[in-house]
């Protein structure tokens, strides 16, 4: 092919793992825990990484290889680790390059765990942190420490759908020497790539979206070689590692991530309009919306709107119970990005530890309803969306 570089969706179907001897079309998986070498000289030549290639399992698999690479490729990234969930891809992306006495800024509305690993887990060892509000620049740069040395950003947040400046936290990241950790799990990389606005690292939660038919649990770390370099050390020897399996079907999911976030936009977008007409919600969020306060920032940085969708149901809290307890095709649970659509009330489940003050704090009012808008026909949704509605205000 010519220069040019090729498309996302190339890309994300053409990047395989060398065939065998076998000729086949399709990457196999990997079930090996370790791999033979050829000779004493290439096992110590490996150990000493002077050449790449498999030892271990827990290093690397084919199957985990094929996967990263294609990632780095969608995400704009020179290095990666695929690890066994989103969760240990958070973890490790910040215990590997923080030591006692660094300071870590992070927008106050992040993923629950994210939360837990920064106010419970880090103290302990003498690692602390501040929030700032992403729609706030201001709070960032008066959150900064002589000892900061992370920021962590998820943007669309969860479940508010706030937004942040991605270019412009990446120049006040580079202005004060911080890296920066984006957690891109909510846009995944078709929809927004945060090492091109200058993010050091890239975290997913692959389970979401990137797997998209809610089968497997995985997460990867991205970046730039040199951090990407301490975080494999980190993983190593820690042993967070995705597994074969979970690879392989991560690595074939991502052929059809554009199709995929191409459709489910598009009825998140078509049923973010349709619900902002309806009488029993209060408020619709969603960064497509020319209503959300952030809709330019939205069009600048996201190709499209992303699958999720949040509402007020009018009355609260009860009023939001029962729309959830009305549905009757959407699923109740606490996934998101699923090929079905999945519809959650934050207030009485992810976030019921919070206080109403806190969760207001982070945009969760009392009868919000986050929707994480499927691949089943945009009508059928709508449908059940509306009698549920009906029967809320009952
Ligand atoms: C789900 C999620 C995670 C955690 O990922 P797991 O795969 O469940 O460990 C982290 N960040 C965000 C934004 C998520 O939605």
């Amino acid at each position: 092919m010519s220069e040019k570089k090729r498309n996302f969706e190339t890309d994300a179907v053409r990047t395989q793992s060398n065939r065998t001897s076998f000729r086949e079309h399709s990457t196999p998986l990997y079930l090996t825990s370790s791999f033979v070498f050829d000779d004493a000289e290439q096992a110590r030549a490996l150990f000493a990484d002077e050449i790449q290639g498999n030892i271990y399992s827990r290093f690397s698999n084919p199957n985990s290889t094929e996967l990263i690479d294609k990632l780095c490729l969608l995400e704009g990234t020179e290095d990666g680790i695929a690890t066994a969930s989103g969760m240990a891809a958070m973890y490790i992306s910040m215990a590997a390059l923080l030591k006692a006495g660094d300071h870590v800024v992070a927008s106050r509305s992040i993923f629950g765990s994210t939360h837990q690993i920064l106010s419970t887990l880090f103290p302990r060892f003498n690692i602390s942190h501040s929030y700032a509000e992403l729609n706030d620049p201001s709070s960032w740069e008066k959150a900064i420490q002589p000892n900061t040395k992370l920021f962590f950003v998820e943007t669309p947040s969860n479940p508010a759908l706030d937004l942040i400046d991605l270019e412009w936290i990446g120049k006040l990241a580079a202005k004060h020497n911080i890296i920066l950790n984006v957690d891109n799990c909510f846009a995944t990389p078709y929809l927004q790539n945060p090492a091109a606005w200058g993010a050091h690292l890239v975290t997913h939660s692959a389970t979401k979206f990137i797997d998209g038919q809610g089968r497997v649990i995985g997460g990867a770390v991205l970046g730039t070689k040199k951090l990407i370099k301490e975080v494999r050390f980190f993983a190593r020897h820690t042993g967070p590692s995705m597994s074969p399996f979970n690879a392989w079907i991560l690595s074939k999911s991502l052929e059809t991530l554009a199709v995929r976030m191409e459709r489910h936009c598009a009825t998140a977008l078509a049923t973010a309009q349709w619900l902002e007409k309806r009488g029993e919600v209060v408020y619709v969020k969603y960064p497509f919306l020319p209503s959300h306060p952030q809709h330019a920032l939205a069009k600048k940085q996201m190709r499209l709107g992303g699958g999720v969708v949040t509402f007020e149901v009018k009355g609260g809290v009860d009023h939001g119970r029962k729309f959830l307890n009305s549905l009757k095709l959407l699923s109740h649970s606490a996934n998101l990005g699923d090929t079905r659509s999945i519809a959650t009330h934050p207030a009485s489940t992810t976030h019921s530890k919070l206080t109403e003050a806190e969760r207001e704090a982070v945009g969760i009012t009392p009868g919000l309803i986050r929707l994480s808008v499927g691949l089943e026909n945009p009508d059928d949704i709508q449908r059940d969306i509306a009698q549920a509605l009906e029967l809320s205000q009952r």
